[in-house]
């Protein structure tokens, strides 16, 4: 009895370790074709949220990088730049021009970074978070509402609901862990997924769960946490 409790124990602590394997994305080049399309679990018509992904790149002080891109027909509703000058950005519902909120932090790089983004419409308050150590808070957009209907890719920069890329804009580097939930998630949560510990999963993007539909060169592996 005392020997199967003990094999049953070791079943169960290995279909966690398999478990605990999750898809990665590799993009090799710059181009203006790879990209990666991710379908959210619920719409993204959103008054707060958490969005958190694991990045590496090598493209530092290059140019613009395109870290998450969402648009409607109608808007790039919300999208995350690693800017030229290194600062990160969190773009709200803007046109060709307007205005971001960025955070002056520690450049990304070709080790990987955990790095997450909260924001909540009824204060206005937003944060980031890398490898679980949170930045300044400031105030974007109170009262604003992220609208849903668009398409939320990894790799290319949406400029029109069919695409427009620019290789100059795209990603370089590796993507993985991308989840979203439509709360701000407590600091301790973040710090808990930063270093790879199970954490409620994320209710608009699920990576374990959400199809990929991937695009051109974009490479899918599968990693360990
Ligand atoms: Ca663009
Ligand atoms: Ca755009």
């Amino acid at each position: 009895m005392k020997f199967s409790g003990v094999l049953f124990l070791v079943a169960i602590s290995t279909m966690l370790a398999v478990s605990d394997a999750i898809k990665t994305v590799v993009f090799p080049t710059e181009t203006n074709t790879d990209y990666v399309e991710l379908s959210p679990l619920k719409s993204l018509n959103l008054a707060a949220f958490t969005l958190c992904m694991r990045v590496a790149t090598e493209l530092s002080g290059h140019r613009e990088v395109t870290l998450f891109a969402y648009r409607t027909p109608d808007a790039d509703e919300l999208n995350v730049w690693r800017e030229l000058d290194g600062r990160l950005a969190l773009y709200l519902r803007t046109s060709a021009g307007s205005e971001a909120v960025h955070f002056q932090v520690p450049q990304l790089g070709a080790l990987e970074t955990h790095l997450c983004i909260t924001w909540d419409s009824s204060s206005g308050a937003a944060a980031l978070f890398l490898d679980g150590r949170k930045s300044l808070t400031k105030i974007y957009k109170k009262g604003h509402r992220v609208q849903s209907g668009g398409r939320v890719i990894l790799g290319q920069d949406l400029d029109s609901y069919e695409g427009s890329f620019d290789a100059k804009q795209s990603f370089v580097g590796e993507i993985s862990d991308v989840n979203m939930w439509d709360s701000v998630l407590p600091d301790s949560t973040i710090q808990r997924m930063s270093s790879g510990k199970r954490v409620p999963r994320g209710n608009v993007f699920d990576w374990e769960a959400t199809p990929l539909k991937i695009h051109g060169g974009a490479k899918v592996l599968n990693r360990e946490l």
